[in-house]
């Protein structure tokens, strides 16, 4: 789970993080409150959406404004957030396509003197948490590891001795910190470090995390995101989900127990298993066209589940075919064919469909879909299946 950059503000702030001054707003009257609340001097509006890259971002009826702007007065606050809100933002993390920004966050205006790297996530090889930092902030982490790997500093956490001050004061000093910013530094890494391990997040990004002219250091940007299997010994996180920032087909999978990852693909899977359903993704790239989505039903799909995994595959408008790929082992296949054969009946199939299955009951399972008429076409196995439904699609796309 994402949250805010304003929400992770809060959080990391409860754990002694610095951070500078400012509100949430969803109006442009209340933007100018805002404003004149903060003293009525420099400030700046940002817009909050999951994804980053919004100073460099631009609204797609206002090219020249981006998601992060400096303001000088409250009536400019008002007037910005009159062309932010409700607007789409494209920034490079969002894609063309953009995001709607709903909300704004009006924080006080900061003078920069350096601007720093700083993050906390997961290093699965090391099977620690590892802290990252940079003195070329600002510029995002992916384009750094590929133009200036050299800059990235790190220092990976026993988890059974938590982080030490040292480690900290040596990561602080690799990136150019001097004096007193030392252990300004050692005080941001372990408030970033409780926060992470107590709230079992998956990353805390702080980018750039700066050096004020007045020689403090301040998390002008953040980043939080949660580990999902994490959330029920968290129910306060809870409150911070922002649903209108999720994809709606995972929020509807969820709900009823599927694993679905939505891609940009055009031909919907149905597997059951993880590992089967990234086999069938690979397979069906290999035959040329792109999966819709990664749909993993579970070992002990039901009736209801089939059915509503055909429900979000079907209202994916750019869906143009469907495989079904099931390996029966404690799952029955001649089940799964009855819930299939009665998912197709009710929502009505509007696209080729395969249907390939294997193991326990396969005859069985094979008849009923004889027997009930189905518009489908059987494969005999997974290379056979992928071939079909490429073909089909082609074949409908040509017509
Ligand atoms: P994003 O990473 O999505 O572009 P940031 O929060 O990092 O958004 O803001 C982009 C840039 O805007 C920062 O690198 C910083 O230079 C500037 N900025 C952000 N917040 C402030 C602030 N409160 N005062 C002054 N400058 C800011
Ligand atoms: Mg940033």
């Amino acid at each position: 789970m994402n949250i805010h950059e304003y929400q992770a503000k809060a959080v990391l702030k409860s754990y002694g993080m610095p951070v500078l001054a400012g509100q949430v707003v969803q109006s442009p009257d209340e933007a100018r409150d805002a404003v004149r609340a903060l003293g009525g001097k420099l400030c700046v509006v940002k817009a909050q959406i999951h994804a980053g890259g919004r100073g460099k971002g631009h609204f797609l009826d206002h090219p020249d404004l981006g998601g992060v702007k400096l303001v000088h007065s409250p009536d400019e606050a008002k007037a910005v957030a009159y062309d932010m809100l409700d607007r789409v933002l494209v920034t490079k993390q969002t894609g063309p396509k953009g995001r709607v920004v709903h909300k704004l966050y009006v924080e006080a205006g900061c003078d920069i003197e350096r601007e720093l790297y700083f993050s906390l996530l997961v290093d699965r090889t090391l099977r620690r948490i590892v802290i990252v930092a940079s003195d070329a902030g600002g510029t995002s982490i992916e384009d750094m590891a590929a133009k200036t790997p050299e800059k990235i500093h790190k220092v990976s956490v026993d988890p059974a001795l938590g982080l030490a001050d040292h480690q900290a004061r040596e990561l602080a000093t690799r990136i150019g910190l001097h004096g007193p910013l030392i252990n300004g530094f050692a005080k941001v890494a372990r408030s970033a470090y409780e926060a992470f391990v107590a709230l079992d997040a998956s990353l805390v990004e702080t980018n750039p995390l700066v050096v004020t002219k007045q020689g403090d250091l301040v998390a002008l940007d953040a980043k939080m995101a949660f580990d999902d299997n994490g959330l029920f010994r968290h129910r306060e996180l809870l409150e911070l989900r922002d649903e209108s920032e999720e994809d709606p087909r995972e929020r509807e999978a969820e709900r009823f127990g599927l694993s679905y990852v939505g891609l940009d693909g055009t031909i919907g899977c149905m597997v059951n298993g993880a590992g089967l359903a990234m086999a069938t993704m690979d397979i069906i790239r290999e035959e040329g066209e792109n999966p819709a989505n990664f749909l993993d039903v579970g070992g002990g799909a039901s009736k209801e589940k089939v059915a509503a995994a055909f429900r979000i595959l079907l209202a994916d408008p750019h869906i143009e075919g469907i495989l079904v790929n099931i390996f029966g082992g404690i799952m029955r296949c001649d089940l799964i064919a009855g819930a299939v054969i009665d998912a197709c009946q009710k929502t009505g199939c509007r696209v080729p469909l395969v249907i390939r299955l294997a193991g326990t009951r396969v005859k069985e399972g094979m008849a009923l879909i004889e027997k009930s008429g189905l518009d489908a076409i059987v494969a005999t196995d997974l290379g056979d299946a992928a071939r079909k439904i490429v073909a089909a699609v082609r074949a409908r796309r040509a017509a």
